[in-house]
């Protein structure tokens, strides 16, 4: 027979791990970016499931925090947005209005980017039928060829009035390719391009920097910026040590612990053999936990202070790490070992698998069992 649970912590005994996200250290980065941008109104970019760390949990701290304006990738993230944030939250969609799909920015009140000639009419259209055309943001693409009006297209709309007629600008914005570079010549090439760009376009705010650009120093800042990778914690260049807080824990159990002699193989491929003997242990975190199979090998978890490196290839669900230098009878089956925690960053995690803190986080998996710690308030009801 079924019965409620007693324990409220029991999903975190079911679970391999357990991905603790603090939501303080969310609040304390966008304050911090915010005064670091301190001319600019500093928005917060939460595609991607807040990068993974979970919208409907992190916008509404965000917003606590002061958040007013909000980026997503596409129109249903916006949708998903809209129902955890305040009704005078601006939501602005990266992609723009795919034509089947911006009905549903005007219903749900999102801001469209319009990339290009295409989109603009695309909305216009949208607006016409509704009645009148909602603000939208434009992009121009200052360099990086992924996103935005060309120099043709802003010729075109030059040319015939009639095209941006009737449209709100609401923001112009574009994106730096380099900005985790800061001596990159992109930079600047880029920087004097939007202005020079924008001054043909109806005048509105001004936003370049997403969370690199902001320590690229104010001539980036302009009106708008939009980090996203700095409020969870990731590090904005190599250049300086991360001043942001970091945000995410990762601990995973410890699952059989043995001993291997030389000779002995060690996991799929047998790719690592002891020359000596070795104590090791099987934790319960795996590639499709998103902890890349190529991490292997360079990384280490930790136990306390004690490093414990990894060994072998990294499985679906486990990978195994050499415990010899925790004194004996110290770490038993069960207890958890830190694989993100305060000896190693997501950055270093990236860095092991040969990629950047950006995948690590987006690709954290949803089997862990997830803690959120720090600011519980509720801003509905503004407790
Ligand atoms: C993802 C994204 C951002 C946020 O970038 P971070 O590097 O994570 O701060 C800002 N602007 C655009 C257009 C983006 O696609």
């Amino acid at each position: 027979m079924m019965s409620a649970c007693p324990d409220p912590l029991w999903p975190s005994y079911r679970a391999g791990a357990r991905l603790t996200v603090d939501l303080d250290a969310i609040a304390s980065n966008y304050r911090y970016l915010q005064t670091l941008a301190a001319g600019a109104s500093c928005a917060a970019v939460v595609k991607a499931d807040a990068y993974g760390l979970g919208i409907e949990r992190v916008a509404p701290v965000l917003e606590h925090a002061g958040a007013r304006d909000f980026f997503v990738a596409h129109v249903d993230e916006g949708i998903r947005l809209r129902s955890v944030v305040s009704e005078t939250a601006r939501i602005t969609v990266l992609h723009g209005p795919r034509p089947e799909a911006a009905g549903d920015c005007v219903r749900y009140g999102l801001r469209p980017v319009l990339n290009s000639l295409e989109q603009i009419a695309t909305w216009r259209e949208a607006g016409l039928r509704a009645g009148t055309v909602p603000e939208a943001a434009l992009q121009v693409d200052s360099g990086m060829s992924r996103f935005g009006l060309s120099g043709a297209d802003l010729e075109a709309l030059q040319e015939n009035e009639g095209l941006v007629g009737g449209l709100k600008v609401g923001l112009v914005m574009s994106h730096l390719a380099c900005a985790d570079t800061p001596d990159h010549q992109a930079n600047r090439a880029q920087k004097e391009r939007m202005l020079e760009m924008s001054a043909r376009l109806p005048s509105a705010p001004l936003s370049l920097s997403a969370s690199s650009g902001i320590f690229l120093g104010p001539d980036y800042h302009l009106d708008v910026v939009r980090p996203g990778a700095a409020l969870y914690g990731l590090a904005p260049n190599r250049t300086a040590p991360n001043p942001l807080s970091p945000v995410v824990r990762l601990q995973a159990h410890v699952l059989q612990i043995r001993e291997i002699l030389p000779g002995d193989g060690v996991g799929y491929g047998l790719t690592y053999r002891p020359e000596r003997v070795r104590r090791i242990a099987t934790v319960a975190v795996g590639y499709a936990d998103g902890f890349s199979r190529h991490g292997a090998g360079q990384g280490c978890a930790w136990f306390e202070e004690i490093c414990l490196p990894i060994l072998g290839r990294v499985s679906m669900d486990s990978l195994i790490v050499d415990i010899s230098d925790v004194p004996e009878g110290k770490l038993g089956p069960d207890m958890m070992v830190d694989l993100i925690g305060p000896r190693r960053s997501v950055d270093d995690v990236a860095d092991a698998a040969g990629t950047i803190g950006y995948e690590v986080l987006t690709s954290l998996g949803h089997r862990f069992y997830r803690e959120y710690v720090g600011n519980q308030k509720n801003p509905s009801t503004g407790d």
